[in-house]
C-alpha cells in the first residue's frame, strides 16, 4: 500500500466515527491533498479496507463518508449543527429485526441505523438566547 493510503487508513482507524473526505483531509492536514485523500479512499472502499456510504444531511445534502472495518457493529448520530458523527453504544434493532423475519418471513443479513439532530454542544447553542438572529438587526419598534 501506497504511504498516501497507508496514512488515509490510519486517519479512518483512528477516527470515532464516520469521516468524509474532508475530514480526513482536515486531518491529515498539508500532508495529503484533497484529490489524494479522494482516490485513496476510493481505492479503500474497493479494496474494502473501510466502508463507503452516502449520507443525506438537510443542509450539505448527500456526502459520502468512510468508516473503519475495525469498529464493530454500531449505530451513530450525525449533529446537524456541526456535521459530525458521534458514536451511539449498542444495538436497537434486534426486536425489529426478529419481527420481520417473524411476520413478513424476511431472512435479514443486515441493517444500517443512523439518528439525526443536534448534539448536546449545537442543541445548547440554539437554544441560547438570541440564536438564530442577525447580530446586525435593528431593534424594533425604534424610529
Ligand atoms: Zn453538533
Ligand atoms: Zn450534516
Ligand atoms: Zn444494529
Amino acid at each position: 500500500m501506497t504511504k498516501a493510503r497507508s496514512a488515509v487508513l490510519a486517519a479512518v482507524d483512528e477516527a470515532s466515527g464516520p469521516v468524509s473526505a474532508g475530514d480526513v483531509h482536515g486531518i491529515l492536514g498539508e500532508n495529503a491533498d484533497l484529490v489524494t485523500v479522494y482516490r485513496a479512499l476510493h481505492w479503500l472502499a474497493d479494496a474494502a479496507y473501510v466502508e463507503e456510504f452516502a449520507f443525506a444531511c438537510e443542509e450539505r445534502g448527500v456526502e459520502r463518508y468512510y468508516v473503519s472495518k475495525r469498529h464493530p457493529h454500531g449505530h451513530f448520530f450525525h449533529c446537524e449543527g456541526c456535521h459530525r458523527f458521534l458514536p451511539v453504544e449498542g444495538c436497537f434493532a434486534g426486536e425489529i429485526v426478529a419481527a420481520l423475519e417473524r411476520e413478513r418471513g424476511f431472512k435479514v443479513l443486515t441493517h444500517t441505523l443512523y439518528f439525526t439532530g443536534y448534539c448536546p454542544d449545537c442543541a445548547a447553542v440554539r437554544a441560547a438566547p438570541g440564536a438564530g438572529r442577525d447580530c446586525g438587526e435593528p431593534p424594533t419598534g425604534a424610529s
